[in-house]
């Protein structure tokens, strides 16, 4: 399913039945003036139905970079397919371990490049940083905030379980928006270390990273882009990670 989240900002991709509910897997598209942008590139899973997304949406634009969020294989299983087709495309990391492995038979190694955060990418006059993720499920996950549309990107952060009712739709699109439980259910299973986290820290971090960024879109891979009321999502997000660290904390206060 493709669908326009906010000015030349697409999400492609498709979802998964599970026990929980339903997760999405999506990959977002920048149009960015006729040098697209990827972020993340799917999983294997669902190579075909992304492949032909993608090539509807692109319409024959070669993209220029996919920049990935971190390489589990729902964000980077899909990576030998897109150098297949897209050969000149430059892939940007923050962890080189699994482009490396799956990459280096299909692109050239020049083609990959490792990227911490605090840095940015200029592509087409556009600016794009590389935010310290927050909430890591893997070392080097990392966030990305697009300045021209005001975007987080926020790879498994953010992400939620919906329902059969809700495929493909945005927050402002669920009545009453994402919920507490939605964000708990996900964060509790996705981001397991949240035991020995203190949520007090956790959530000021969320504050002051509200604070230095103009966000008005939050683009989760496992959910619909959160594109009203931030500042109530993510005060539903800390109340989910205050209730995850509570019921599961063990260590001194
Ligand atoms: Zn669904």
């Amino acid at each position: 399913m493709i669908r326009n989240i906010t000015a030349d900002i697409y999400q492609v991709g498709e979802c998964v039945s599970g026990a929980s509910g339903h997760e999405a897997v999506h990959v977002y598209v920048l149009m960015n003036n006729g040098q697209p942008i990827l972020i993340d590139c799917g999983s294997q899973l669902h190579r075909t139905g992304i492949m032909q997304a993608l090539n509807e949406l692109l319409a024959g634009q070669t993209p220029s970079y996919v920049l990935l969020t971190h390489s589990e294989l729902p964000h980077a299983g899909n990576l030998a397919q897109v150098a297949r087709q897209w050969p000149s495309i430059h892939v940007i990391v923050s962890n080189v371990m699994l482009p490396y492995i799956e990459i280096a038979p299909v692109l050239p190694l020049g083609q990959i490049t490792a990227l911490r955060s605090g840095v940015t990418l200029q592509v087409a006059g556009r600016t794009l940083e590389f935010v310290e993720a927050l909430l890591k499920d893997q070392p080097g996950s990392q966030w990305i905030f697009d300045r021209q549309t005001g975007t987080l990107f926020t790879g498994d952060g953010f992400g939620y379980y919906h329902s059969a009712e809700q495929c493909g739709r945005f927050s402002d699109e669920i009545a009453g928006g994402v919920s507490v439980a939605q964000f708990q259910a996900y964060h509790c299973t996705a981001f397991r270390f949240l035991r020995w986290v203190v949520a007090e820290r956790l959530n000021a971090d969320l504050e002051e990273l509200l604070a230095r960024y103009p966000i008005t879109t939050i683009a989760p891979i496992h959910g619909g882009a959160l594109r009203s009321e931030i500042q109530l999502h993510v005060n539903r997000l800390q109340t989910a990670l205050t209730n995850i660290c509570a019921d599961s904390y063990v260590g001194d206060n």
